[in-house]
């Protein structure tokens, strides 16, 4: 069942979501060549302090942070350690906050100094495939809409789109009903309505899209070990067409 928000409930999320603004803005600042992970989950979870938020991560299923940490061909679900990022890295961040019991999710990759060309131009693509979802977020547009603009632009740049995970409904529960997936038909799925929040998160991989989870039972990595990006907002369908609650 999904259930549509109000103005008052979007506006409560929206505060959660220029927490995880924050919380993204700070982490970045923060990473540099030498930071461990776990470090750059300290910094997250000051930023959740300093705001009066909780986190939606620390204890889900029994993981152990307030961010996922995912450098280079990590896709996901990465659990910050002791981990130090290096010079040409890549890393996916994935943060989230509850602020009255309302919750947003947003992931952001970013490089560690110096990067590849084709380091770079594949998390440009990602950003440029979430952006190409967001602008699919319009009463009536259906899901299939948002789905297929997401994959045509990463596979439109010859990448590959994950298919075993996918962006969600999000309100007093991080994940909520529908499942949004990244790849889809125009014309197919089900029909956005007026105050659904989604949270759609493109994982976009430079070689295959198949992925495998390593021992720890989290951490999400190409099968291929080649590089993957993640970007994520959590969005709201209004009259105004999409809010994005999650950008400052
Ligand atoms: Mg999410």
């Amino acid at each position: 069942m999904i259930v549509a928000k109000n103005n008052e409930q979007i506006a409560l999320m929206r505060r959660a979501g220029i927490v995880v603004a924050e919380m993204h803005e700070r982490v970045r600042e923060f990473a540099r060549p030498g930071v461990t992970t776990l470090d750059l989950d300290a910094v997250a979870r000051k930023v959740l302090a300093d705001n009066g938020a909780e986190s939606n991560f620390l204890g889900y299923h029994g993981f152990p942070a307030v961010i996922c940490t995912s450098p280079n061909d990590m896709i996901v679900h990465g659990i910050p350690d002791a981990t130090r990022l290096e010079e040409g890295d890549i890393i996916s961040v994935d943060a989230g906050a509850i602020i009255q019991g309302w919750h947003a999710d947003a992931a952001r990759t970013f490089g560690i100094g110096e990067v590849t060309k084709e380091a770079q131009r594949l998390m440009d693509v990602t950003e440029e495939s979430l952006n190409a979802g967001i602008a699919e977020i319009v009463e009536g547009n259906r899901l299939g809409d948002l789905g297929a603009a997401v994959q045509q632009v990463a596979e439109g740049a010859g990448y590959s789109v994950v298919r075993e995970y996918v962006g969600h409904g999000i309100g007093t529960a991080m994940h909520e009903d529908p499942q949004i997936p990244n790849y889809g038909r125009r014309g197919k799925g089900m029909r956005m309505r007026l105050g659904h929040v989604y949270a759609v998160e493109p994982m976009v991989n430079a070689g295959s899209a198949g992925t495998k989870v390593l021992a720890d039972g989290w951490s999400v990595v190409t099968a291929d070990g080649r590089l993957s990006a993640h970007f994520e907002d959590t969005i709201a369908v209004t009259d105004d067409g999409p809010q994005v609650l999650t950008r400052v």
